[in-house]
């Protein structure tokens, strides 16, 4: 295992003690209440493994080719001395890919699995050793429909050694830090998730089609066209600036949109929200505004969306909401 995925998994035992050290405090607060004698195991925690950069491996060191979820999760549970010391640590082969390659039924047998083991009142925790390239819609999808307060940490390698900003969150900034081994969180999510949302542990068998539309200059309407006849039952907007797109676009969007395919605004932008009748007639047009989500990230939340309404109505509240 080269050295970079091996700081990359220590990184990972640094988390798990931060993210546990909460729940594990309040369990042995409860048990004295209780007035029984705080346990001395260490906090229980399931490692679900989906491949990744962070379980790659090189053909020799040096190498700058890797195939991306080469190594088992109990390779990397072994690469890191210690990990016992800090909590009761399992695994789990979920799937073994590059998250270029995720797909909704891996997400589906993730999700089940996640919901099944937070059920074990044993259980303090899960990771989730993750590829980046999709990392944050893995994320937000699990944030919907994980049915647990329980820590759920999703980590990833691929950071150089210049540079630890790789992913970072534009419009609200970090969620918190952490000072002498302790979280500190800025504010609590406003948004809802896990326990409170209405997709929480009601994972369906299948997800519909949702497809992301990309919008620049000169751009025709045959993204759309060929979309809707692959059977998209959702489209995304990835458009430029606010939302927009060219009129052909639009044109092509509206008409969807009459037909019965849920179409939301959002920007390719990457930061910024996207909201309702501001340069464009939603009402008219039969546009759902996507608010703060990316594109990739309005995918997940419309694909859900999907299996509750097909009512703009109704999915732009949703939008709202989460
Ligand atoms: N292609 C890899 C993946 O997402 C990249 C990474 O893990 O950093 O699985």
């Amino acid at each position: 295992m080269s050295s970079k995925r091996m700081r990359a998994f220590q990184a990972l035992a640094a988390i798990l003690a931060v993210a546990l050290a909460a729940p594990a405090a309040a369990q042995q607060a409860a048990q004295a209440t209780a007035g029984q004698k705080p346990a001395a195991a260490k906090p229980k925690v399931v490692i679900l493994a989906t491949g990744g950069t962070i379980a790659g491996a090189q053909p020799k060191p040096g190498d700058v080719g890797y195939k991306a979820g080469a190594y088992p999760v109990s390779a990397l549970i072994q690469a890191v001395p210690g990990l016992e010391t800090i909590a009761q640590i399992s695994g789990e082969q979920i799937a073994s890919i590059g998250s270029q390659d995720m797909t909704d039924a891996v997400w589906i047998k993730l999700a089940r699995r996640v919901n099944e083991v937070l059920a074990d009142p044993a259980v303090a925790g899960v990771v989730i050793t993750h590829g980046t390239d999709t990392m944050e819609e893995t994320g937000y999808f699990l944030n919907l429909v994980t049915k647990s307060d329980k820590p759920v940490v999703l980590v990833g390698s691929m950071r150089p050694a210049t540079s630890l900003q790789t992913f970072d969150s534009p419009n609200r900034g970090p969620a918190g830090f952490v000072l002498f081994g302790k979280p500190r969180w800025f504010s609590t999510p406003s948004w809802k998730h896990t326990t409170g949302s209405e997709f929480a542990g009601k994972i369906p068998d299948t997800l519909p089609r949702v497809d992301i539309v990309y919008a620049y200059a000169n751009v025709g309407a045959e993204q759309v066209q060929a979309l809707t006849a692959a059977g998209a039952k959702g489209l995304v907007l990835a458009g430029v600036g606010d939302g927009n797109g060219t009129q052909a676009l639009i044109d092509a969007l509206s008409a969807a949109s009459k037909k019965g395919v849920v179409v939301v605004r959002s920007s390719r932008t990457n930061s910024g929200a996207v909201a309702r009748n501001v340069e464009l007639d939603d009402d008219k047009l039969g546009f759902v505004a996507a608010q703060e989500l990316n594109p990739q990230k309005a995918r997940v939340l419309l694909q859900l969306a999907l299996t509750k309404t097909s009512d703009c109505a109704r999915v732009q509240k949703m939008f709202e909401e989460y």
